[in-house]
Order: C-alpha cells, then sequence, then structure tokens
C-alpha cells in the first residue's frame, strides 16, 4: 500500500550526500478504492494489500522504481540458524543487476567481519562491506561531532569496541575524563560498569547507545537487550541516550550515504512493524514487510506506520525483480 504522503519531504540530515544517479519515476497514487485479501487463515484485511503474486502492481512498481535496498537480516534471510528460501539467490538477482544494498541489524556485539562469517555459515556470502551494524553506524554518527582522540566509555563486547577504536576514539573508564558513553548490549556487564557509565553521564557525557531492543529473542525465550541496560542508567541519571539503530532513522541515512544513494530511490524490507518499518517510515524510505519473522498480518492491522507493501517472503520480491524487463 502506497500512502502517497501528504506531507511535504523531509529535510535530509546535513551533511547527507544527494547523489542522484538518474531521475526517479513518480510511484503509482494509493488506490482509492478499498480491496480486500485474504492471506492464510488470516481474515481478509481491507486496510493494504498483500502482494503474495510477484506481478501484482504495488510491489512490481515498488522494484521498478527503487534501485537501493536495505534488508534486515534475523526474519528477512533467516530465523535461527535456518536460511529462508530465496534470500541467497536475491542478492544474486540485485547483483546481476547492479543494485546496491546495505545488511542493516542493531545487533551491537558482532564486527561486520563476524556478521559476514556467521551470514557464510548459512550459506550467504555477503562481503563485510555489505553489513552496517549499530556499533559502525554509531561510530559515524559520533565521529560528525566528536573528533578522533576523544575520550570515550563503552559499555558492550568486541563489536562495539573495535568500532569505537577503529573510528579513533580513545577508551576511557574514567567517568571523569570521558566525554561520551556509548552503550550497546554487555553479557558481562557488572554493576561496576553501570556506576562508571552513569556517573560520566551525571558529569556531562552525552549518552548514546547503539540500539534500544528491549529484549532478545534466543532458542532459550528472550533475553534482557540493550533497551534494559539504557532503562537502567536512563533511570540512574534521568538522561534520555540518543538510539542509533532501528527504529531511528539514523542508521537507514547512514547506510544510504554509504550507497550514495537517497530516500526517493531507497526500499527497506523488513520482519518487525516497530523497528525496520517505522524506522522506514522515519526515514522517507519505502518499506516491504515480509511474514517470515515477528510481524504477522493481524500486527498489520494495528500499526500506526503500516507498511507500503505486505508480502510473503524476500523470495517474493526477487520474484517481482526478475519480472521486470
Ligand atoms: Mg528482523
Amino acid at each position: 500500500m502506497f500512502h502517497g504522503r501528504q506531507s511535504p519531504e523531509p529535510e535530509l540530515s546535513e551533511a547527507m550526500p544527494l547523489v542522484r544517479s538518474r531521475p526517479l519515476p513518480q510511484l503509482p497514487k494509493r488506490p482509492q478504492e478499498t480491496v480486500s485479501h485474504a492471506y492464510g487463515d488470516c481474515r481478509p484485511i481491507d486496510y493494504t494489500f498483500v502482494q503474495m503474486d510477484p506481478r501484482e502492481p504495488l510491489l512490481s512498481a515498488l522494484v521498478r522504481t527503487r534501485r537501493a535496498y536495505l534488508v534486515d537480516l534475523d526474519g528477512v534471510i533467516f530465523t535461527g540458524s535456518r536460511p529462508i528460501p530465496g534470500a541467497g539467490e536475491f542478492f544474486d538477482a540485485l547483483r546481476q543487476r547492479k543494485l546496491p544494498f546495505q545488511l542493516i541489524t542493531n545487533n551491537s556485539t558482532r564486527t561486520g567481519r563476524q556478521v559476514s562469517d556467521h551470514l557464510k555459515g548459512m550459506g550467504f556470502l555477503i562481503d563485510p562491506e555489505d553489513i552496517l551494524t549499530s556499533p559502525e553506524a554509531t561510530a559515524v554518527y559520533l565521529r560528525r561531532d566528536w573528533p578522533a582522540g576523544t575520550p570515550l566509555m563503552v559499555i558492550g563486547e568486541e563489536g562495539l569496541v573495535r568500532a569505537m577504536v577503529g573510528a579513533g576514539f580513545q577508551l576511557t573508564t574514567d567517568p571523569g575524563h570521558a566525554k561520551v558513553v556509548v552503550c550497546g548490549l554487555d553479557r558481562r556487564l557488572t554493576y561496576e560498569r553501570l556506576v562508571r557509565g552513569s556517573s560520566a553521564i551525571r558529569f556531562g557525557a552525552a549518552f548514546v547507545a547503539t540500539n534500544a531492543d528491549l529484549a532478545l529473542p534466543t532458542e532459550h525465550g528472550f533475553l534482557p537487550g540493550n533497551g534494559a541496560t539504557l532503562a537502567y542508567l536512563e533511570a540512574a541519571t534521568g538522561v534520555k541516550p540518543t538510539v542509533i539503530g532501528k527504529p531511528s532513522p539514523v542508521m537507514l541515512e547512514i547506510a544510504m550515504a554509504r550507497l550514495g544513494v537517497v530516500h526517493q530511490e531507497t526500499v527497506m524490507i523488513g520482519d518487525g512493524l516497530h523497528t525496520d518499518i517505522l524506522a522506514g517510515a522515519r526515514a522517507s524510505v519505502a518499506t516491504i514487510l515480509v511474514l517470515t519473522g515477528v510481524a504477522t498480518i493481524a500486527d498489520v492491522a494495528h500499526a500506526t506506520n503500516p507498511p507500503d507493501v505486505v508480502t510473503g517472503s524476500i523470495d517474493i520480491v526477487r520474484q517481482a525483480l526478475i519480472a521486470q524487463v
């Protein structure tokens, strides 16, 4: 469903390169009539299109008019450790057509290289440069305001530490010295680390977070995520963090800057309404919700930011792509 957004396009953030490689065709307007579709055993819905056929016009129009793809990982290309059928071929189709893409993950514990290796274990051949992790995005964001050498305190794991060191920051555990506290998931979190972090924030350090996911789905059930740590630090200091990962649009803006594309030529594919699709809406990129992950078609009914298109899986997007002449 295209909303034909009525409000003027928001301004891009400063320092976003505006590279437009070709004219951008207009998407068709949202149809005026209400159309009902049934998906699986769900009741028919009358507020969106579920694009189960790659030849359906809205999905088809979207892949015809967008050339850059931002793709979530879990629930879109794999679930747990199982690849989703057609996902590997989707990236082959993008490469054959020279369509740029970035895989975008809120995971703050792994480096891009580690994510790439993890994907390789499932049969996906994705270069680390085609992956944007929340620590990498956070590093780009921080370097806009803080020069190399700025003392910074990390609460987090290897992926975050490496991203901050790689961006030239000087790591410190001294609350009186840190200019920034950057917080990602830390599975060896201690009271002492929380004390140091909250003291630094109270002394005036900026409080920045890779992501705010409250809980992590695992084979052992839901485990506390970085959002739970942020809630602790916020309660202790009264300071809200600046969050970089989805649903913040910052991560998508950084991914588009990496690709040298603008929001009008970009599409976000995700399985989460409150993360991927909301981030896409905030970054003014078109969105495709796939039903292979957390969101169900029933959830779309209650979504305050419904996606532009709902489809069964990334394989249907691939089929729509290769059906283009
Ligand atoms: Mg996901």
